[in-house]
């Protein structure tokens, strides 16, 4: 689904992606882990394209999106992207924020969306709040919310950028199980955490980021408990 190529991104002289090459493979989930300002958000803000890049290639299902001549809203309506603050727009109504998308980007007619919206509510475990306000819910709520805002345009791929780190610590498994959930499915993603369990429960592969690199990656089992590279150990020590 996604193949990142050499891809280097640097803001001003500080190189923060510095020849980054990974693939995220159909109904796979990627972990992305590293220490703070590795550019794990970079890169998946890159992949996003809400970044540009400075050299190397980001294919989503073959094509080459780093193009300039490419589309990048109708590429963009083909990923979903969820981050840390969940951003729901909190003058709408559940159901209104998740109708958003399929209304104005794909041109799915009111009806339809609000059964495609009930839908991901159902699963995501809020039908019963589709009418609620998002400040009448708890983080975790909102954030499943903002997942679910995300699954009603099938994407192909889910990127997700710390999702639970903005949540009181009792509403963090909710939103990890559903994410183990949609693994289940078959949901293809590719995800920065610092939650080592989650990536151990879910990840097909872990890549450990280093400034703006892959030293590492792998099954979970490998990189985080039997890393290879003295600089995925020594983040891996400090994180006990
Ligand atoms: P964290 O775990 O804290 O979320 P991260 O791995 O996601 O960190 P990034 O947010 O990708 O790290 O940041 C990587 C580096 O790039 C940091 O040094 C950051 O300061 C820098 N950076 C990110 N965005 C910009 C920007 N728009 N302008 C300048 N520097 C930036
Ligand atoms: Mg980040």
């Amino acid at each position: 689904v996604l193949q990142v190529e050499g891809v280097r991104k640097a803001f001003g002289d500080h190189v923060v992606l510095d020849g980054v090459d990974l693939r995220v493979d159909s109904h796979r989930c990627v972990v992305l882990v590293g220490a703070s300002g590795s550019g794990k958000s970079t890169l998946l803000r890159v992949v996003d394209l809400l970044e540009d890049v400075d050299d190397g290639v980001v294919r989503l299902e073959g094509q080459d999106v780093t193009d300039p001549r490419v589309d990048a809203d109708a590429i963009r309506a083909r990923m979903g992207m969820v981050f840390q603050a969940y951003n729901l727009f909190p003058h709408m109504r559940v159901l209104d924020n998740v109708t958003l998308a399929p209304r104005l980007v794909h041109g799915v007619g009111r009806e339809e969306a609000e059964e495609r919206a009930l839908a991901v509510l159902d699963r995501v475990g809020l039908r019963a709040r589709a009418h609620a306000f998002p400040d009448q819910l708890s983080g975790g709520q909102q954030q499943r919310v903002a997942i679910a805002r995300c699954l009603v345009t099938s994407p192909r791929l889910l990127l997700l950028d710390e999702v639970t780190s903005a949540l009181d610590p009792e509403l963090v498994g909710e939103v990890l199980d559903l994410l183990v959930e949609l693994k289940a499915e078959g949901t293809t993603m590719l995800v920065a955490t610092h939650e080592m369990g989650f990536a151990r429960r879910v990840a097909d592969e872990v890549c450990f980021l280093h400034a703006g690199r892959v030293h590492e990656q792998g099954p979970p089992q490998q990189v985080l408990d039997d890393p290879r590279d003295p600089r995925t150990r020594d983040f891996l020590r400090r994180l006990v």
